[in-house]
């Protein structure tokens, strides 16, 4: 027997376990002193109203024996993938129904798509990056390539030729640097992956926070049916992270080696996954529905108005970030050159607000810090209020 010795190639993530220790450590020194937390990446709002009374009425649903659900259709049920399929269709997007395919999240499917594709694929991610992709792929034993994020590209790298990757990680709005890629942006990417025949995974986690005419989906570009699969999630735009729902797109088109991609997924989920429960997909249904569309919405307006207010204070500051505007995240550059964990202590012990240290997404996180919108207002203030008097208190420079 064999185990599959690749995960001895992970690097072991302490981020968020290392962030809770010194915080807990700095509540047991300093008993009684607020601790503001600023680094949340969890929605903190409940679930609204149109949810819950699709839930509820779900739930009612399997107590009787003429309206109980047993299993259900693999690909999701149609009431939700044609509420998606409209939901694509205001950006411009249209999709066939057979082209959506329901998640319990978007976690599993950025793991699970990799059954996809052969192990002698290169990946090519961002760095800084959401850590899933690195280590999904290193689970597979796959070669990842990096892709440089910085201040000098906003932290939105963009294709170079000379690089050879087969499989290409785009996440807009991003984890953890809140940018997002403009269309002409994306259009380059599809065009670098139709040129070299690369499948792009494109990852729309953060899609509803956008405003404006930035694009809420790769399919908004000229030829991505070609060359991306998207993969998105109700966690962050209806506060699912505890329901567990979330949707990947797999065009008709999407072919490579005479095979069908769509169909392949269409095969795999059938082969290796039951469904998301019936009544979390009534719950996500109402989240498309006009009223479940407003009310979510003003969720949404409400971590965004939290990261605008973070956003305003720093550009005060003369703070270098990215982020604040179509997303929930913060950039920020550490002050005066200081490494990230030294500015997380920095910050927890002289201001008492906890934030999470760039080092965690990657080597060019180093240096920088990510600020999040999803606490409530008052601790978002307070923890703005504690930052600025730090950075006047101590004559710190952006
Ligand atoms: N993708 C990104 C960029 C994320 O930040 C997250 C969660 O934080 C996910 C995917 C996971 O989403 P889900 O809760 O749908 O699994």
């Amino acid at each position: 027997m064999q185990i599959n010795g690749n995960y001895r190639n992970l690097q072991p993530n302490y981020l968020f376990s290392t962030v809770t220790k010194r915080v807990a450590e700095e509540r047991r020194r300093h008993p009684g002193k607020p601790i503001y937390r600023l680094g949340v990446g969890d929605v903190t709002l409940p679930l609204c109203p149109a949810v819950i009374g699709a839930l509820g009425k779900a739930v009612e649903e399997m107590s009787a024996a003429e309206t109980f659900r047993g299993y259900g259709p693999e690909q999701g049920y149609d009431f939700l993938r044609e509420r998606i399929q409209q939901y694509y269709a205001a950006f411009g997007v249209s999709l066939d129904l057979e082209e959506i395919f329901v998640s319990d999240g978007a976690n599993s499917d950025l793991g699970n798509i990799l059954d996809l594709f052969s192990k002698e694929n290169t990946a090519l991610i961002p760095d800084p990056v959401y850590p899933v992709y690195l280590d999904t792929n290193t689970m597979d034993g796959r070669k990842v390539l990096f892709m440089d994020g910085g201040e000098e590209n906003d932290f939105l790298p963009l294709p170079d030729p000379s690089v050879k990757a087969d499989l290409i990680y785009l996440c807009s709005p991003g984890n953890p640097t809140g940018a997002v890629y403009t269309r002409a942006m994306l259009q380059s990417w599809v065009d670098y992956a139709r040129a070299r025949g690369a499948v792009i995974l494109f990852d729309a986690a953060y899609e509803s926070f956008v405003t404006g005419d930035l694009p809420h989906s790769i399919y908004e570009v000229e030829g991505a049916k070609e060359c991306a699969i998207e993969i998105s999630s109700l966690s962050k735009t209806a506060g699912f992270t505890g329901m567990r729902c979330g949707y990947t797109v797999v065009p008709r088109t999407l072919e490579r080696e005479g095979m069908s991609l769509n169909r392949m997924w269409l095969r795999r989920q059938t082969t290796k996954f039951n469904g998301v429960s019936y009544v979390v997909q009534r719950g996500a249904a109402a989240v498309f529905t006009p009223e479940g569309r407003r009310q979510t919405g003003e969720a949404t307006a409400f971590y965004r108005e939290n990261a605008a207010l973070i956003a305003a204070a720093l550009r005060e500051l003369g703070v270098w970030f990215t982020g604040g505007v179509c997303s929930p995240y913060i950039w920020m550059a550490c002050p005066e050159g200081m490494g990230s964990w030294e500015f997380f202590d920095l910050l927890l012990r002289e201001a008492g607000v906890a934030g999470v240290p760039g080092a965690g997404f990657g080597r060019n996180g180093e240096g920088y810090f990510r600020l999040t919108g999803f606490g409530s207002r008052e601790e978002t203030c307070q923890a703005i209020a504690a930052l600025q008097e730090l950075y006047r208190a101590r004559g710190l420079a952006g």
